[in-house]
């Protein structure tokens, strides 16, 4: 199981549970909702139903047959199975795949009957890329993924060859590129199937737009939730959202100026001015997060000087749940600036800095001295300063040393607590457990006198 797919569908579920909650504020609880989030069919229109569950399917029926927007969460899809075989008024004669991600494209093989009886599966031209990212790194996605969801990302060897939604090389299917949207009409209803360039979570993020009825298919287009400041580069770890492609995707969506956004992860969205003045606010927000940090970077400012600085005015504000201000600087300063800073020319090789902490700890009169000068940074108000040196002192936990990181990182996520950002949170929360359970393996070892 994917990471990422347990925080969409955990933020889907508390969206349904918790209309009343803010979005701004509470997106780390909203995953404890997930365990109850229940298959449901949720019209928007007399002929077109979201459904519910772990990973959200659409269905689209027509006197022709239906057409689905994916497949839903690998191996958890059955009731929403049931739910569209019940509510289908014909075949399913299409499946629209919004992109490779487990939670949108993980239960097609479930769908297998209906591509033997002639479905026809449509994808971007970039899915079978987008699946090689993910598929051929698998064991290294899965220990960073495991650090954010220890209970739900296992560390069991991949068996079985390639992951199904991932292995659609060979499968028959319609494939739409940038410019050339796929267009078809099925009982008399217009479907056109477009493929930004870049435009979704992944490049391989595709769009249905109903004509007659307004009706827009996003997937992840704007992310997890709506309004949001996009995730530009997960720090889970997935190829960058160029941000001007995200704006040019935004321009497509108010030129298409729909009425409803049927958005996979969060309530549907409605009323034509809404969606344009909401739309507008993120491309907004992200235009003016480049133009920032492209001037910074002209006057020779740092990354992390225009990490700190750069905020979003009043009028952009923007929920930070899942994508963060600050990264988004990082990200378009990576995008320009490549791997190497030019800070250190030790950084052309493979050799880390901390590969010298030990004689730093040495030099400074060992870990506690350390973990002292720490103490005085946090007392201060500045618990990052602390974190660097406490980064040092690593090389040799000591009580102190731990307990000193503990009350950092408890400083850092008081402050983090405002943006509720959910993998900021989750990797300090990580972090803790971590230095906890060093604490104690430490603390066992002294009882003992092992
Ligand atoms: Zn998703």
């Amino acid at each position: 199981m994917r990471w990422w797919v347990v925080f969409l569908v955990l933020l889907s579920a508390a969206a349904c549970h918790a209309e009343e909650r803010t979005v701004e504020a509470d997106v780390p609880q909203r995953v404890d909702d997930l365990q109850s989030l229940s298959s449901s069919l949720v019209p928007i229109n007399d002929f077109v139903y979201k459904v519910e569950g772990e990973g959200a399917i659409f269905l689209i029926n027509t006197d022709e047959g239906s057409v689905l927007v994916d497949t839903g969460f690998a191996g958890r899809m059955a009731d929403q199975q049931a739910l569209i075989r019940e509510a289908a008024t014909g075949p399913i004669r299409k499946i629209i795949l919004t992109h490779a991600h487990i939670d949108h494209s993980g239960g097609i093989t479930a769908w297998q009957p209906d591509f033997d009886a002639g479905a026809e599966l449509v994808t971007h031209h970039r899915y079978d890329y987008m699946a090689r990212l993910q598929q051929e790194p698998i064991e290294y996605f899965k220990r960073r993924n495991h650090v954010l969801y220890p209970t739900r990302v296992s560390l069991e060897p991949e068996t079985g060859g390639p992951r199904p939604y991932w292995n659609l090389q060979e499968k028959e299917k319609r494939e739409v590129y940038p410019g050339a949207p796929y267009e078809f009409e099925l009982g008399g209803v217009k479907f056109v199937v477009i493929a930004p360039e870049n435009g979704g979570e992944g490049e391989d993020g595709i769009l249905l737009w109903l004509p007659e009825s307004r009706i827009l298919f996003t997937g992840d287009l704007f992310g997890t939730l709506y309004p949001m400041f996009p995730n530009l580069y997960t720090v889970r770890g997935e190829k960058y959202r160029d941000p001007l492609d995200y704006i040019d995707a935004m321009n497509l969506v108010l030129e298409l100026n729909p009425k409803v956004i049927a958005h996979s992860h969060f309530r549907i969205v409605e009323g034509e001015d809404y969606i344009q003045s909401s739309v507008k606010q993120m491309r907004d927000a992200v235009q003016y997060t480049w133009d920032q940090t492209i001037q910074g970077m002209n006057e020779g400012r740092t990354v992390g000087e225009l990490m700190e600085e750069i905020e979003l005015p009043e009028s952009l504000q923007l929920s930070q749940g899942h994508g963060k201000v600050s990264w988004g600087v990082r990200t378009i300063w990576e995008i320009v600036s490549g791997w190497y800073d030019y800070e250190s020319v030790a950084n052309l090789y493979g050799v880390p800095a901390s590969a010298v902490d030990a004689d730093l700890v040495e030099l400074a009169g060992g870990p506690d001295v350390l973990a002292e000068r720490a103490q005085r940074y946090l007392d201060r108000g500045q618990p990052l300063e602390a974190l660097r040196l406490l980064d040092i002192a690593r090389v040799e936990p000591t009580p102190s040393v731990l307990k000193t990181r503990i009350a950092t990182v408890d400083q850092l996520i008081e402050q983090a607590q405002g943006l509720g950002n959910y993998s900021e949170i989750g990797l300090l929360r990580a972090e803790q457990r971590s230095s906890r359970a060093q604490l104690d393996a430490l603390s066992k070892k002294g009882e003992t006198g092992s």
